[in-house]
């Protein structure tokens, strides 16, 4: 058994390494020992994350739990009363099921090549998710209303504690990359990782926003989506981000079933379809050059919705992507992008953008995004794809090589009766 002693310790040994360097080059004693006391504030805490490492009988059995999850119309039915006995059924659901989940996820931290895991910033997110481990695997059980607020409290500073995890796996991975050699096992990770993530902060969400009473809602379900304005949102926040990058915009065209209305969860929407208008924006404007300007030949976005599903297909004319290109660019950090995401153009600038418009900008559009410097990563596409079938559907590119790209999005409706035996879990 390790005691916290040596868990502090072990913790502490970069920090500790990085002191005695600047003690024995002479640097100022008592700048040590203020960071060491700055440290030590925090001690409680980190005692407790690292020994989680040790811990392992707790996130073992955890993670051999099989988790519950949920259809969105079982959310939507169970959320449809306001009262607290729901509320407080929605709480003692996620502190069965939050721990089941994010123990699956350092184990499969703990699989990574140890080179990967290794990665200080991969790293950092494993010791996020233990800590989050921690947090919600010892908190007492729930059965009030005032346990039910301060479970609350914890969920929403943990969404909060999490929210650069996508941006940091990005960057890690991109940092370690030259040691993967099992790109497929890396994939799988992702994958499974991210649409995890997605379907923590789903339910984590949902149950916040239960108590919020907002009309035409039930948690995150909003009743009666209307697609369009979905669409709209982010065609106007990637035309800034693009407008401020570039200069010029090429128009964006709604066409099809633009007056389509269903329930649906906007939030993996939020992610997804910036995500691939920044890609048909940049190869549109990237591939006319600047004497074009007035040419610009505009980005279509058609909508269908049926019984089963909707589909959003949106058709630029950049150009398309290279034959040699079309499989890679579902691979995670795979990019054309300049290496860096503080590279001019033709990247989309991240938070490299002066005032750091970008990730500002992304907030607005989603309070709960990707957040920070996407552009560059290329985690775009392959997230993407991960949350369309995670969410029961599918996101095919089909480059038209010399013209353009379609990409089609596909996603079930959670209310449809053709898809109610095939319907996706949460
Ligand atoms: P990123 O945008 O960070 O590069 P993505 O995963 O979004 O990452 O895209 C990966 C790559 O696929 C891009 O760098 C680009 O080369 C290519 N790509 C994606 N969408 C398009 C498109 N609509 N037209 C041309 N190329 C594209
Ligand atoms: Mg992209």
């Amino acid at each position: 058994v390790v005691g916290p002693r040596q868990s502090i310790n072990l913790l502490h040994l970069r920090p500790f390494t990085l002191h005695s360097n600047h003690y024995h080059r002479g640097h100022s004693t008592n700048r040590v020992e203020y960071r060491a006391a700055a440290t030590i504030t925090s001690e409680r805490e980190r005692a407790r994350t690292v020994a989680a490492y040790y811990n392992q009988p707790a996130v073992e059995a955890a993670a051999k739990k099989k988790s519950v999850r949920l259809t969105p119309s079982a959310i939507l039915y169970h959320g449809r009363s306001e009262d607290e006995a729901t509320i407080l059924r929605s709480a003692q659901y996620l502190q069965k099921e939050m721990p089941v989940r994010v123990a699956k996820r350092i184990i499969a931290f703990r699989d990574l090549p140890f080179i990967v895991g290794c990665n200080p910033i991969i790293l950092g997110v494993h010791e996020l998710y233990l800590r989050a481990f921690n947090i919600l695997n010892n908190f007492p059980a729930i059965n009030t209303k005032e346990d039910e607020v301060s479970y609350s409290q914890k969920l929403s500073e943990l969404l909060e504690d999490h929210q650069d995890v996508v941006t940091q796996l990005a960057s890690g991975f991109r940092e370690c990359r030259r040691h993967i050699h099992n790109e497929e096992l890396v994939a799988r990770f992702l994958d499974k990782t991210l649409t995890s993530r997605l379907g923590i902060r789903m339910l984590v969400q949902h149950h916040l926003s239960l108590r919020e009473n907002k009309p035409n809602y039930v948690g995150i379900i909003n009743v009666g989506m209307k697609l369009k304005e979905v669409i709209e949102r982010s065609c106007q926040f990637v035309s800034r981000v693009a407008s401020h990058k570039y200069g010029r915009v090429p128009l964006l065209k709604l066409s099809g079933h633009v007056n389509a209305v269903f329930p649906y969860i906007e939030l993996p929407l939020d992610y997804i379809l910036p995500e691939i208008l920044k890609n048909a924006v940049r190869a549109t404007v990237e591939s006319h050059s600047e004497i074009e300007v007035m040419h610009l030949p505009p980005i279509h976005i058609t909508i269908a919705s049926n019984e089963i599903d909707f589909i959003i297909r949106i058709s630029d004319r950049g150009g398309g992507i290279p034959h040699h290109l079309t499989k890679r660019a579902l691979e995670y950090n795979f990019t054309t992008a300049n290496d860096g995401a503080t590279s001019s153009p033709p990247a989309f600038s991240g938070t490299s953008s002066p005032e750091g418009v970008f990730s500002n900008m992304m907030e607005a559009v989603n309070p709960n995004p990707v957040g920070g410097p996407m552009h560059g990563f290329g985690f775009g596409l392959p997230t993407s794809r991960a949350y369309a079938e995670y969410m029961g559907g599918s996101l095919e590119v089909q480059a038209m090589q010399g013209i353009g790209t379609d990409v089609y999005l596909r996603l079930k409706h959670i209310n449809s009766p053709g898809a109610s035996f095939s319907s996706f879990r949460i």
